[in-house]
């Protein structure tokens, strides 16, 4: 159990890590944030800071020696980057997790050969195999790069097999997996965490609604279908949290179809669609992954009360922040991001126990 006053390392330093940060401070942790990008709005709330390179190994090894444990808010961190600094301190979640999650072919195999369903999928290691995988998977498809695609980055979709030149070029060339369309009801995740001593508990499931590939919604309770399948899904994510010894939190995004539930993805750390969590259950993601690394028990993840929307301010939806401070019973977050950009995540919203717009508390 590691004591208050230690300090958790955290790579990355985007809104993950900020809200990561902030449960940290709640249990008397310091944090200490490694990412080398210009910005961080994590550490804007945290005590330390290392703006470095992934590679930069003299300032690892500084890193790791200021740190107590190191977690990950970001899972294309290199794989190199977690192996140097694991050999100076515990990262929770461990290196394993990330070399399956950052490429989408090996993801998909491991998670088959655990007994999930992914969506049908062939390996796109250059142009002519494109067509090779056409004719298996057939049309309409998404081509998506093995490697760095989140938030509908890296992804082309083919609506029949002439759209295939097209496509090859919008993905950049890079080698990628082709994933015939599936036809859902409707999305949703899975959040679990795992403790050190193996235990798991999970969030109630929200429904998940995507615009152009980003999370636009998650909202509970998800229909029925959703409520059915959430236990087949669950049985999943537990089995590939178990295989890796996974320490923290992880979510599962499903499609929920009329034959259940298929894999979409999984992330290795906390998830937006569980952003929900920190007004709508009674401890958030933040805080149970927190509680994880540093080897505490759990706080409950029941939902506090029902309904509950979170929705993401994105981009120029940003300006939508005074009209949602005017909603009393509307939570606002706000990750203090200086450039407003097309399809960048700025905040987000939550209504716990009440719908936008309800009359206030
Ligand atoms: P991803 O980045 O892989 O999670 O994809 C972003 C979004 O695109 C998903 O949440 C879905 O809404 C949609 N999508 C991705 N893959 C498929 C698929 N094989 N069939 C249908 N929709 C998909």
């Amino acid at each position: 159990m590691l004591a208050p006053g230690s300090t958790i390392g955290i790579l990355g330093g985007g809104q993950l890590g900020r809200m990561l940060g902030l449960a940290a401070a709640q249990l008397g942790y310091k944090v200490h944030v490694y990412a080398p990008d210009a910005e961080s709005v994590a550490a804007e709330v945290t005590a330390h800071h290392s703006r470095a390179a992934w590679d930069d190994e003299p300032r690892l090894a500084a890193f790791a020696a200021a740190c107590d444990v190191v977690t990950y808010e970001f899972e294309n961190v290199p794989v190199d980057t977690v192996r140097f600094l694991s050999g100076h301190v515990a990262v929770r979640p461990g290196g394993a997790v990330l070399e399956i999650a950052q490429d989408r072919l090996a993801e998909k195999n491991f998670v088959a050969d655990l007994g999930g369903r992914p969506a049908p999928f062939a390996a796109v290691p250059d142009r002519a195999a494109l067509d090779a995988a056409l004719e298996r998977v057939g049309a309409p498809a998404i081509l998506k790069t093995v490697r760095m695609g989140y938030d509908g980055k890296g992804q082309a979709r083919l609506a029949t097999a002439a759209d295939a030149d097209a496509a090859w070029e919008a993905i950049g060339r890079h080698a990628a997996v082709l994933e015939g369309f599936v036809t859902f009801a409707h999305e949703f995740s899975v959040i679990l965490v795992r403790g050190i001593d193996g235990e798991i508990r999970f969030w109630d499931s929200p429904v998940n609604v995507h615009e152009g590939g980003i999370l636009a919604t998650s909202s509970l309770p998800p229909p029925q279908i959703v409520l059915d399948q959430q236990d087949a899904a669950r049985a999943l994510m537990a089995t590939i949290a178990a295989e890796l010894d996974y320490i923290g939190v992880l979510t599962g995004e499903f499609f929920a179809t009329d034959d259940g539930p298929v894999f979409n993805e999984m992330a290795p750390r906390v998830h937006n669609s569980g952003h929900w969590t920190i007004e709508g259950a009674a401890a958030s993601q933040f805080e149970n992954h927190i509680r994880a690394v540093a080897g505490l028990p759990f706080g409950s993840t029941a939902t506090r009360a029902l309904p509950v929307t979170m929705r993401n301010l994105i981009g120029a939806g940003i300006g939508d922040v005074p009209a949602l401070l005017a909603d009393e019973n509307c939570h606002v977050h706000h990750y203090g991001k200086t450039e407003v950009r097309d399809g960048r995540k700025l905040g987000h919203a939550t209504w716990a126990g009440f719908a936008p717009g309800d009359a206030p508390a």
